[in-house]
Order: C-alpha cells, then sequence, then structure tokens
C-alpha cells in the first residue's frame, strides 16, 4: 500500500480541564469495524486458524499494573469450574505465568494452557468457547470490561499517551494496529483492522464500543468526541481497508 493508501482521518480539541490536547482517529471510529471473535476471526498464529477459536489469546494477557492484576484476582473469585475450562488449574497453580516466560517474555502475563491463556475456553467446552472472564462477568449480568485485564477488553482499541518537554499530554485514541503487539505482530498470519470481513458491525466504533471508549476517555471527553465526530459539515474518509478493495 501507498502512503496514500492508508490516510485516516482524525479530529482534535483541547481538554476543558487540564493541559491536554486529544486526537481521535474519525476514520477508524466512523468505521463499522468490531472485534469478530467466533464470527470468522482467523486469530493470530502465522496460519488461518479460525477453528481453533483463539483470537487473539494465543499468546496470553499482559497487565499493564497491579491494578489490572487486581481486578482479575477479583474476578477470578467468582468465576466458577462451569464458567472456565482451566479452572482446576487455575486454583491449583495460578492464572499468572512464571516470568520470564519459555519465550523469554517478561511483564506479568496470564498463564499459557495447552498454547493460548488460560482463561480461554477451548471449542467444545460445554461452558462455551472464549474467554472465561467474558463468560463469567455476563453470568453475572456484569460488564465483561470490569472482569478482564485491560488489553482484553481494549483490543481493537488503542488509548496512548505522550508529554512534551512543557509538560503538555496528548491522547490519541485510535486503533489497534499490527505493529502494537510489537515484533510478533509482523508474524501474524491475519490482523482484523486489516481484515474486509471484520467491518461487518451495524454500528459505528464510536457506537458499538460506546462502554470501552467511555471507560478510556471519560463520560465529558466521549460527548465532546462525538459531537465532532457527528459533524454534518465534514465525512472522514472511510477506512482503508475498505477502500483498497
Ligand atoms: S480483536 Fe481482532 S484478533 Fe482479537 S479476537 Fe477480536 S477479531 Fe480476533
Amino acid at each position: 500500500m501507498t502512503a496514500a493508501d492508508q490516510v485516516h482521518e482524525w479530529v482534535s480539541f483541547e481538554d476543558p480541564d487540564e493541559q491536554r490536547t486529544w486526537i481521535f482517529d474519525a476514520t477508524y471510529l466512523r468505521s463499522n469495524h468490531k472485534c469478530i471473535y467466533g464470527e470468522g476471526c482467523q486469530g493470530v498464529l502465522d496460519a488461518p486458524a479460525a477453528e481453533m477459536a483463539q483470537g487473539c489469546c494465543s499468546y496470553g494477557a499482559h497487565f499493564v499494573d497491579d491494578d489490572d492484576v487486581q481486578t482479575v484476582v477479583k474476578a477470578f473469585v467468582r468465576v466458577k469450574p462451569e464458567h472456565m475450562q482451566f479452572h482446576a488449574k487455575a486454583v491449583k497453580g495460578g492464572f499468572l505465568r512464571p516470568e520470564p516466560g519459555d519465550d523469554g517474555e517478561t511483564g506479568t502475563m496470564t498463564r499459557l494452557v495447552d498454547d493460548a491463556c488460560i482463561f480461554l475456553n477451548r471449542p467444545g467446552f460445554e461452558g462455551g468457547a472464549g474467554c472465561a472472564l467474558h463468560i463469567a462477568a455476563l453470568d453475572a449480568e456484569q460488564r465483561p470490561l470490569d472482569w478482564k485485564p485491560n488489553v482484553c477488553w481494549q483490543v481493537p482499541i488503542r488509548l496512548e499517551h505522550s508529554t512534551d518537554d512543557n509538560g503538555h499530554v496528548t491522547s490519541r485514541l485510535r486503533e489497534w494496529k499490527r505493529r502494537d503487539w510489537g515484533d510478533g505482530g509482523a508474524d501474524f498470519h491475519w490482523w482484523c483492522t486489516e481484515a474486509p470481513e471484520a467491518f461487518a458491525a451495524n454500528d459505528p466504533v464510536y457506537v458499538g464500543s460506546r462502554d470501552e471508549i467511555v471507560e478510556l476517555v471519560g463520560r465529558q471527553i466521549y460527548d465532546l468526541m462525538v459531537v465532532q465526530l457527528e459533524r454534518t459539515d465534514w465525512v472522514p474518509l472511510p477506512h482503508p481497508t475498505l477502500r483498497k478493495r
């Protein structure tokens, strides 16, 4: 793809309360992209593996800080064996993997069982395939994002911050790109924001992922963002994945 083929358009405004500039990827947020776990997601291995239903859970989840770990510690107490295929293994050996892992990976991560995250129920498990934390949260009529590691409810949305020499913060909300997985991302056979079949939602990202975005940026900023994304005097370019078709 040429640089022109990859253009996204963004909206930006100043935070009303602090020294921060917000930047939003309007091209992505107005697209109809969605996570298609169980609906054609080919996974992030080096070959197509839709039938394994691993989604992006093949390598375990990196926790961002201790609060993130504690969210899952508290959630796990409420997860029952009927929700989680590997519940007994997690009770016996914990759900965190020793550091560094076999592959030399450092940082606090979920443990792997049978080559994927310990929380990932495999196809055929009677409690349902997919994330056991997600399944248990829905069973408790709670939001999965309050039970899961941060990365697991944020992907395929990403918020990043940078601070300039004067202490001014710039915060960008955008799609999670292949490169955001680090070096390993280049080896993925497939990545959902590059896949036309994942642009299948009925609503745009900023509507369908409202809870997640509010959790990331706060309600006030979300509302200010919606005003910009719904401007009638301007329509951002369609997503590059759809333009290239
Ligand atoms: S975020 Fe993308 S890779 Fe991960 S499970 Fe969803 S569709 Fe698959």
